[in-house]
């Protein structure tokens, strides 16, 4: 087959089969972005002509990108909003799409506390499953022989709900695990997974852990490779095979399941693969994992390991050192960017440093519009796919099949140069986010209304807040936030409690995104916030230290979040007390109304 130099394989690896064709696909997409771009544009603008949004704006049959992009405005969720809510509340008439609504996708993005909901039809799903049928063929030009073990994937569904019209609102994941395309997907040599869909499957995330590791220690010689979608997901599952070792052993030991696991459809799946005793790999596992040290546990457990699959881009970059510290330094592959809007591209040199990844959006998904970012004004114009420019800064803009239009993602990506005629992108970052341990995601103004619910507390006795910062923990796992305090306790006699601080704790969490709270609650991948109370003048020290590296005094302003570690051990360095949320916050899949 001929391909562009850049796809041929490093290691000598000749396609075959269908990879021959999904890399003709990704000539053909990057060869002609341009092309398929107004081709994309002129389908949506033609299906929707006749809904409700696009009628608004008097495009008149129109389905060309000037004529669209002087009449329809760039929006953000909070524009669409009353759309959104009317078909959530049943409405089924062509509000945002032609094509019926099939089910709400909920973000990790959220709105006034509560997950965004995005518009999704069912042909969006086909969209999906052809991005990830891409996968594999690039990864195989890389890393050859993947058809020769399996894939220890640690993969979730999350709580769903009902909206009051009677749509599914779920995770974009939990939607995909579910559906007849991942369930019933024909053998594929090169994606097989140790976990059987009914751990995957199980809305228990404790029971689906504990037997997707056990399968993954059961077979351990045959992992070839190792992921989770997200980073933190990956150690999330190194902390539980930490905590939890012992019970698996013990379950390899004797040949019978825990009775930690209840559910029919695990036990079933679970008697077919956990057949017999195993001494001799449940002393292998205690061995191994009854070590204080466990740098390069990935690698001794799982000897035939040739990468990780993780996203490590974004806010998960903080979590490399750590992959790095229990892989013994296994590439780590990050193989799309993708999101509930839409998927986006992929990685068309998965195995590269994490510094180096960038994604080719492929121009068949959506319409894909960006907004220079360092001089974004209300007038900007909005620069096409094709024409973007190396070394810029962009937030990207979609118009989706399923009838977002012009709408703002709140990525920041950066052009790296091209491949074909298809623009490259590092993910810079998401717009707002102060502090994320997993998919949560902290804004500011969030923070700011936490710590100002939780002073509530301390009000009586007369203690303020005077200056607080935060950071995202991510050395234990899980991660947590913490957030330091300076106070100013008016009797300095009866400074708060701990219980009181506790109790500030709590509330704080209480106060942040159904997010965070179900993160905490139903995933527990995250642990209990942690208030940090310092000496008074740590922030005046904290202003003094920027100030000796070149702040402005006059426009000096307290970081809300801080990272840098000169910072973070100045702040510890002066901590005179601290203290963790002594319970769970509320959190249920139902939205607030
Ligand atoms: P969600 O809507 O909850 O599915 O989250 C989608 C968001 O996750 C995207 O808009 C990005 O901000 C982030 N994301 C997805 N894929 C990647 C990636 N490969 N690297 C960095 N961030 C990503």
């Amino acid at each position: 087959m001929t391909v562009d130099s850049a796809l041929r394989s490093p290691v000598n690896y000749s396609p075959a089969g269908k990879d021959v064709k999904a890399l003709r696909f990704i000539e053909e997409m990057t060869r002609n972005v341009d092309f398929v771009q107004k081709k994309v544009i002129r389908e949506i603008l033609s299906r929707n002509s006749e809904t409700e949004y696009l009628k608004r704006f008097g495009l008149k049959g129109f389905t060309d990108r000037k004529t669209f992009k002087s009449k329809v405005p760039v929006v953000t969720y909070d524009d669409l909003k009353p759309e959104i809510q009317r078909i959530a509340n049943g409405d089924r008439s062509m509000i945002l799409s032609s094509h019926p609504i099939t089910e709400f996708l909920t973000s990790s993005g959220t709105s006034a506390g509560e997950r965004k909901l995005m518009p999704t039809i069912d042909e969006d799903m086909d969209r999906r499953q052809l991005l990830y049928s891409l996968l594999m063929p690039v990864m195989n030009l890389y890393v050859p022989g993947l058809d020769k073990g399996k894939a220890l994937y640690f993969l979730f569904v999350k709580a769903e709900s009902k909206t009051p019209g009677g749509l599914p609102a779920r995770p974009v994941l939990t939607s995909y695990y579910k559906s007849e395309q991942f369930k019933r997907r024909p053998y594929d040599p090169y994606n097989v997974y140790t976990s059987p869909n009914e751990a995957i499957l199980c809305p228990d995330s404790s029971q689906s852990m504990y037997s997707q590791m056990l399968c993954g220690l059961l077979m351990r010689h045959e992992v070839l490779r190792l992921g989770a979608v997200f980073a933190s997901g990956l150690l999330r599952a190194i902390g539980f095979l930490q905590t939890n070792w012992k019970e698996l052993a013990d379950d390899i030991s004797t040949g019978t399941l825990s009775s930690r696991i209840s559910d029919p459809a695990i036990k079933e799946s679970m008697s077919k693969i956990l057949t017999k005793p195993d001494q001799e790999l449940a002393d292998f596992i205690t061995s191994v994992c009854c070590q204080d040290n466990w740098e390069g546990i990935i690698t001794k457990i799982w000897p035939n390991t040739k990468y990780l699959d993780v996203i490590v881009t974004g806010a998960m970059a903080q979590y490399i050192p750590m992959l790095e510290y229990y892989s013994g330094g296994l590439p780590m592959a990050c193989t799309m960017y993708a999101s509930s809007e839409s998927y986006f591209g992929i990685n068309m040199k998965p195995i590269c440093k994490p510094s180096e990844v960038s994604y080719t959006i492929m121009p068949n998904m959506a319409y894909f519009e960006f907004l220079p970012h360092e001089v974004a004004t209300e007038q900007s114009e909005l620069v096409e796919l094709a024409d973007v420019e190396v070394g810029k800064e962009y937030e990207l803009v979609i118009t989706t099949y399923a009838g977002l239009n012009r709408y703002r993602v709140g990525d920041i990506l950066q052009v790296t140069g091209f491949y074909n005629y298809a623009p490259q992108f590092k993910f810079v970052r998401r717009k707002n986010v102060l502090l994320s341990i997993e998919s949560d995601k902290t804004d500011e103004a969030e923070l700011q209304r936490a710590v100002e619910n939780a002073s509530v507390l301390l009000g009586e006795k007369g203690t303020r807040v005077i200056e607080y910062t935060s950071y995202a923990e991510t050395k234990t796992i899980p991660g947590h936030y913490v957030i330091y305090w300076e106070l100013l306790v008016k009797d300095q006699t009866k400074p708060p409690s701990d219980e009181v601080m506790a109790q500030c704790c709590l509330e704080m969490e209480e106060s942040l995104n159904s997010v965070y709270r179900q993160s905490r609650v139903a995933d527990k991948s995250i642990g209990p916030l942690e208030i940090r109370v310092v000496k008074n003048g740590t922030f005046e020290e904290l202003m003094d230290y920027a100030i000796s590296r070149g702040a402005s005094i006059n426009q000096y302003k307290v970081p809300r979040c801080v990272s840098f570690t000169p910072i973070t051990e100045l702040l510890d360095s002066r901590v005179v007390s601290t203290h963790f949320s002594p319970a769970l916050p509320h959190w249920s899949p139902e939205r607030r109304r």
